[in-house]
């Protein structure tokens, strides 16, 4: 590759350091110069002029699920929508499943818990994370992959216990293989506490699972256990906010093992929800006082994607599938969604359909559950009940009421604007279906909707949280920020058009404006707002 100058820029070089006029140089996979207006200009091949647009780092997405498709031949169609909004690496293996390792033993179980979240049936062609780090490398990612390990992909690869307290060699194995993760280039560990098998956990184990995180000097990431006020993983009779009470958890394992925590997809579910955020956020201020190393990741949206299945409650997952058929089952469930749905603040209205993942139903991508309750002429609970009967649980929906809703967005806002927040998309992107706002705008809202429109911190500020700052969070080196030998991933766009393209009038969000090029480890990736179909110059970053 040669070396292209960029020229005419406004340098947001990702420190959080005053925006100045200037040139960026580019020499193969390297930046080679960060040169402020009114300097000699360096020779380069190529030269662009940008025209008075920011030159930035390429953006970090801390907390992705696209490593479960890294390595497949088709995946650059699918994750070109994350380069076009400027999103050079993504941290995945988040919400305590990571493809590695694994071991053909147990691999049925991670293929169960993998289904919603690969975009195909994953083959496994590796055991170990070396191994898969390996494959991904040689296939040629289209991004940057930072991998995390997951507990629960861990637990299946080092316990037979299934669910809950493991006997103490079984716990052992599984720091080990941790500890293995580590030194292969995992840079770091995460948790799915709302999830099978996190959920079932015990608070000994998830505390030594983050000593050992902490022993290596590597992040962990949470899901924590509850994301709403009331939910399946406390005992119902426990009467305050269940959120609150597995923030606190955590928090406090933190405190315990002095692990730097990274709160994930810090959001509050449902209507009655909502009203907690002030204090879940004074609890992290709080512990941050303390010196207890705890940030959060946000998107800005008041939606997020999931399972079909999130939705029904544990008690009924564990008799499918004679479930569907038990008229009792069925009785119980709609008492009890009447009762918790009301509690919780949540209606029929906000679940829409992403991708059915049942063949020949594709037309109800994009629909809500009222919407196909009422086109099949049935109940909204057993419209719930048949796509996930006939998707095998796979249905991936769009929640809705996470944090607010349009017009009334007052707790998302709270969590965007906190000091400790860093940026995200939380996305499941697939080939087929209606997507997930997140994969196509996220980090261009917040520069478009809430730097420039809203000014609720300035660009510096905003740029530094998705390069630098998430960079640091995770020890990726030599990534985040504009500085001579640093890795040239770099995004340049329009400061004055960026924005999403979000939903409308039944419309899935569209591309995003404003961001013109983009170059990862010095390859032109995005030309004019397209990717360049073919070009695959991501890297595995080891921790
Ligand atoms: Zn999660």
């Amino acid at each position: 590759m040669a070396a292209i100058l960029l020229r005419n820029g406004r340098v947001v070089d990702g420190t959080g350091a005053a925006a100045f006029r200037g040139h960026v140089l580019i020499d193969g996979d390297r930046l080679e110069a960060v040169i402020p207006e009114g300097r000699e200009l360096p020779a380069a091949e190529e030269t662009i002029d940008v025209g008075g647009s920011v030159i930035s780092p390429g953006f970090i997405d801390m907390h992705s699920h696209s490593d479960w498709m890294l390595w497949d031949p088709d995946h650059p169609a699918v994750l070109r929508c994350l380069l076009e909004q400027g999103v050079t690496t993504v941290v995945g293996g988040n919400c305590g499943f990571s493809p590695a390792p694994v071991r053909p033993e147990t691999l049925e179980r991670v293929r169960h818990y993998s289904a919603m979240l690969a975009d195909r049936p994953v083959a496994f062609a590796w055991n170990s994370v070396s191994e898969f780090l390996d494959h991904v490398e040689r296939t040629g990612p289209v991004l940057n992959l930072a991998q995390l390990v997951g507990h629960a992909s861990v637990r299946a690869r080092g316990a037979d216990t299934l669910r809950g307290a493991m006997n103490p060699t079984e716990q052992r194995k599984c720091l080990d293989e941790m500890r293995r993760a580590f030194d292969e280039g995992a840079c770091g560990l995460s948790f799915g506490l709302g999830y099978d098998p996190g959920m079932y956990s015990p608070l000994e184990e998830i505390q030594a699972f983050c000593g050992v995180a902490k022993e290596s000097d590597r992040p962990v990431s949470v899901h924590i256990k509850a994301l709403s006020w009331l939910s399946p993983c406390y005992p119902a009779a426990y009467l305050k906010p269940h959120n609150l009470r597995a923030l606190r958890e955590m928090l406090d394992v933190a405190r315990k093992t002095g692990a730097r925590l990274q709160l994930s997809h810090f959001i509050f579910v449902g209507r009655k929800t909502w009203p907690t955020a002030d204090a879940a956020l004074r609890m992290v201020d709080e512990a941050r006082r303390e010196g207890v190393d705890v940030m959060i990741d946000a998107f800005p949206y008041t939606c997020g994607n999931t399972t079909i299945n999130a939705v029904l409650p544990y008690w009924f997952l564990a008799g499918l599938p004679d479930g569907y058929r038990s008229a009792w089952a069925r009785a119980r469930l709609r008492a009890e969604f009447a009762i918790s749905f009301r509690l919780v603040g949540f209606f029929y209205r906000d679940f829409q359909v992403m991708d059915v993942a049942v063949p020949g139903w594709e037309e109800l991508n994009g629909l809500t559950v009222e919407e196909i309750a009422s086109r099949w002429g049935t109940s909204p609970l057993k419209a719930v009940l048949r796509l996930s009967e006939e998707s095998g649980g796979r249905t991936l929906m769009l929640f809705h009421a996470y944090s607010g809703e349009p017009g009334n967005e007052g707790p998302l806002e709270s969590v965007l604007r906190h000091e400790a927040c860093l940026f995200e998309t939380d996305v499941v992107v697939k080939s087929t279906g209606y997507p997930n706002p997140a994969a196509l705008g996220a980090f261009p809202r917040i520069l478009g909707r809430y730097v420039r429109d809203r000014k609720f911190f300035s660009m510096e500020s905003a740029v530094n949280r998705m390069t630098l700052a998430s960079a640091n969070r995770f020890g990726l080196g030599d990534r985040g920020a504009l500085l001579p030998g640093r890795a040239a991933d770099v995004v340049v766009f329009d400061a004055g058009k960026i924005s999403d393209t979000p939903p409308a009038d039944g419309r899935p969000a569209g591309r995003p404006k404003g961001i013109a090029h983009v170059f990862l480890n010095g390859a032109h990736v995005v030309k004019d707002g397209e990717y360049v179909p073919g070009l695959r110059a991501g890297r595995v970053l080891r921790g």
